[in-house]
């Protein structure tokens, strides 16, 4: 019998957060809710590989997020990504923090639907999925399904396909969907309506709005 303190999966939820907004958060909750997690640790982007520098910066981006979840007591930071100071690939902070949480502990990779659909152009994709399990949030416009994967993704999609429940018994290796309050909220929407001067309430947290107008963010100049 294991004496082990905490077996639960333990949730990773990376993103750049360019900023963090309530579909983030609804993701997080809901995911750490239906997939029984432990915790859910966030963990801000520095400079993400595969997609355009944030128009912020690394700081601002974590400081958005320690706001967003500081009252939470499921959810943690980790700023390692924003601290390495040079592209942040997934595969690594998973190797990081399986080194950190042992062989045993079940990982949980929490992504969107059209982040999961873009895996396979990941720095080293299939380690990934040898590191931690995967659960994907349903997001709108965006489908779950084997015929609406690329070919290299469809396929490891279908053979390590499993519930929700499945996760805590194996540490990686399985990939989830779960359903979720289906939020059409994007950061790119955010930034939009705040470049255009128009009101960005009720999209994401009031605290991280009013760090955003402190600092200025996000405005034309
Ligand atoms: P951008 O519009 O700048 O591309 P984003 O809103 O997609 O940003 P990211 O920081 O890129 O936010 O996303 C981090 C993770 O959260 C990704 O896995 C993404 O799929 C997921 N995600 C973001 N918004 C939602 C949402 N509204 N519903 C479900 N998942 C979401």
């Amino acid at each position: 019998m294991s004496s082990r303190p905490e077996a639960r999966p333990l949730g990773l939820f990376g993103g750049t957060f360019d900023p963090v907004h309530l579909g983030h958060l609804r993701l997080a909750e809901e995911g750490a809710e239906s997939l029984g997690l432990a915790q859910v640790r966030w963990i801000p982007a520095g400079q993400p590989p595969h997609r355009e520098a944030p128009r912020v910066t690394p700081a601002h981006r974590l400081e958005m997020v320690r706001l967003a979840i500081g009252d939470n007591p499921l959810f943690s930071l980790d700023d390692a990504e924003v601290a390495a100071r040079e592209p942040s690939y997934t595969v690594r902070t998973l190797e990081r923090l399986r080194t950190q949480e042992g062989a045993e502990r079940p990982l949980v990779l929490l992504l969107g639907a059209d982040a999961f659909a873009g895996l396979a152009s990941w720095h080293r994709w299939q380690d990934i999925l040898g590191l931690a399990h995967v659960a994907v949030a349903h997001r709108p416009g965006f489908t779950v399904a084997a015929a609406n994967l690329p070919p290299a993704l469809a396929p490891e999609f279908q053979a390590r396909r499993c519930s929700p429940e499945a996760l805590a018994a194996s540490p990686a290796g399985c990939i989830a969907t779960f359903a979720m309050t289906q939020l059409a909220i994007s950061a790119t929407q955010v930034r939009n309506l705040l470049l255009n001067g128009r009101s960005p309430r009720y999209l994401l947290p009031a605290q991280v709005i009013a760090y955003i107008e402190a600092h200025g963010l996000y405005r034309n100049t």
